[in-house]
């Protein structure tokens, strides 16, 4: 399995458009970070966990030729604003697009993209989109996929488990607390990733420290810190977790 950091910003991206602070201005190519999202790639079989409203750059970036389907973690604008540049892929593909949401996150996508379940006006295209609520886990094209509930503030968040070939990768980008249930889930994998967006404490988010323990508990053979803001830049976070654990960047790719 390989996994690819597509973007590990939190909603401002970093940059922040008009910010003269030292991380906004670093020249450490580690500290431009895009909105949240990862790619999979397991055997044949190519997902993309979210889709921010930098997709279109990131798909350009990475030559992303294609997505056989779509995990969706919570319906925060920077995490679904790029869905609807799912449209190149879907036109290929000869059946709709799956796409696993929460019961809000799907209710959420059907509001703000509102053609979901229409078909287009004939000559024109529309993202042929089969959007699937996920509440358990589920097989798809030789994947086990879990959903994996987190609290992180009004949003219906789920992270999710992909294991294949005696391979486990968990992913939660965004969560303030992990239930004990999501954490027995999570633990021994492969690849651990959670949401760690600064050093002060936040309402929503864990900070640098609540990741490091969180992520010391699950024990993963592995451990990275995504969804960081500007004021942390990636060389001080490197320096702040403990051993084992760093920050992820953009472009980042981890084989299992
Ligand atoms: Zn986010
Ligand atoms: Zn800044
Ligand atoms: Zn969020």
């Amino acid at each position: 399995m390989r996994v690819t950091f597509l973007g590990t910003g939190t909603s401002y991206g970093i940059p922040m458009p008009g910010c003269d602070c030292p991380v906004c201005r670093s020249p450490d190519p580690r500290d431009q970070r895009y909105r949240t999202a990862i790619l999979i790639e397991a055997g044949a079989t190519t997902l993309l966990m979210d889709t921010p409203p930098d997709l279109r750059s990131q798909c350009l970036r990475h030559d992303i030729r294609k997505i056989d389907g779509v995990l969706m973690t919570h319906d925060h604008a920077d995490h679904i604003f790029g869905f609807d540049d799912l449209r190149p892929y879907t036109n290929r593909m000869p059946e709709p697009m799956p796409v696993w949401a929460s019961a809000g996150t799907a209710q959420t996508l059907r509001r703000i993209f509102h053609y979901l379940d229409r078909p287009p006006i004939p000559g024109t295209s529309l993202a042929r989109i089969h959007l699937h609520t996920a509440e358990r886990p589920f097989d798809f094209m030789g994947c086990r996929l879990t959903p994996l509930p987190a609290e992180h503030g009004r949003a219906d968040m789920i992270g999710w488990k992909i294991e294949r070939g005696g391979k486990s990768f968990v992913a939660i980008p965004d969560c303030k607390t992990i239930p004990p249930a999501t954490l027995e889930l999570c633990r021994n994998a492969d690849l651990a990733v959670l949401d760690a967006l600064r050093i002060r404490p936040h309402p929503t988010h864990m900070n640098l420290e609540e990741s490091a323990a969180t992520l010391s508990r699950i024990g993963a053979k592995r451990s990275l810190v995504i969804h960081l803001c500007h004021e942390v830049s990636h060389a001080e976070a490197e320096n702040l977790l403990p051993a084992g654990i760093s920050p992820a960047y953009d472009g980042l790719t981890v084989e299992l």
